[in-house]
């Protein structure tokens, strides 16, 4: 069911939703809308135009995917940003395309839970967004009802880590457990101050808590020392399709534990990653 359709909820049962969210449900309009007609803003414009090529920046921006082209729809709709800058504002059509309708910038598992039941309930297209590196696009879809991971941030070193429900025989000394949005360059700047090394991307603007572990982890630094990204996972917090916010390890939840270590997604949806880190060492990295 997407916006438009009878089936949608009406803006009741959508007022009531965003205030079980702390008023986190927005309603998408296409970012580029600032260099068109009706919208324009020389500045944002100009903005957009210049950083556009820039992943730090399009991470700013709550719907941008990396790869503009999963930003239309299968029509060919979007909202094309220009490369120089217009002098007056352009008249093209610029669409949502292949943009959520709405979306919730989820803060706590429960935002997570809520928007889940909400849209189980109304067979809503149901997305789940953190940077938008997806190749395919899996992150964004056109009419989709989009929850966004990114603002779980923050990253603490554990000692002597037991996953949940697990015997005290399977822990670990060190553990460096993160929140879902958690990219590379976080992990890299923490662990560097901790002096310790654990799995992530070559690109520092990966989100190594969100996709990256979920699809295998392939390509990192460490991946030859310390195997794929999803082989240093020790447990994910995560919520159900049904709503249910629980614990997924070797003891609990195992068989959705295995298919979250490289099955792709989205079988549930992390909130915290726990992953396990190494001693730092020194190195010397020869590029030919
Ligand atoms: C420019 C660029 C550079 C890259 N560099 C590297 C690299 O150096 N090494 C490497 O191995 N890979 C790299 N990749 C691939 C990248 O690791 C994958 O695309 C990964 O899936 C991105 O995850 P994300 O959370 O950042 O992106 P998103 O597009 O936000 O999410 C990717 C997928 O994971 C799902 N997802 C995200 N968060 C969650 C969550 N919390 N719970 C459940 N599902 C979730 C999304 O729904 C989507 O299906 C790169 C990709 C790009 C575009």
């Amino acid at each position: 069911c997407t916006a438009g359709s009878s089936c949608f909820p009406n803006a009741d049962e959508l007022a009531s939703f965003n205030s079980s969210v702390g008023e986190q449900l927005f309603k998408s309009s296409p970012y580029g809308s600032v260099c068109y007609e009706g919208s324009f803003e020389a500045a944002a414009c100009s903005n957009l135009v210049a950083n556009k090529g820039i992943a730090g920046f399009r991470e700013t921006l709550p719907l941008a995917m990396m790869f503009v082209n999963n930003e239309f729809d299968s029509e060919g709709n979007g909202c094309l940003i220009p490369d120089t800058v217009p002098s007056e504002p352009l008249t093209e059509a610029c669409a949502l395309g292949g943009l959520p309708s709405y979306y919730v910038n989820a803060t706590t598992p429960e935002d997570i839970s809520s928007s889940v039941k909400f849209a189980a309930k109304y067979n809503l297209r149901l997305r789940v967004k953190n940077t938008g590196h997806d190749y395919t696009g899996r992150s964004t879809d056109h009419g989709a009802f989009t929850i966004r991971t990114s603002n779980f941030r923050g990253l603490e070193l554990i000692d002597d880590f037991i996953p949940n429900g697990c015997p005290k025989s399977v822990h670990r000394t060190s553990v460096l457990a993160g929140g879902a949005g958690v990219v590379a360059r976080d992990i890299y700047n923490v662990s560097a101050g901790l002096g310790i090394i654990t799995t992530g991307g070559y690109s520092s603007s990966v989100g190594v808590n969100g996709g990256f572990v979920q699809g295998g982890g392939a390509a990192g630094p460490w991946q030859p020392l310390f195997g794929m990204g999803a082989d240093n996972v020790l447990q994910y917090d995560v919520v159900l399709t049904d709503g249910t916010i629980t614990v997924a390890n070797d003891c609990v939840n195992s068989d959705l534990f295995w298919a979250m270590r490289g099955g792709g997604g989205v079988f549930a949806i992390a909130t915290k990653v726990y992953l396990e880190a190494h001693a730092a060492f020194q190195a010397v990295n020869v590029v030919a």
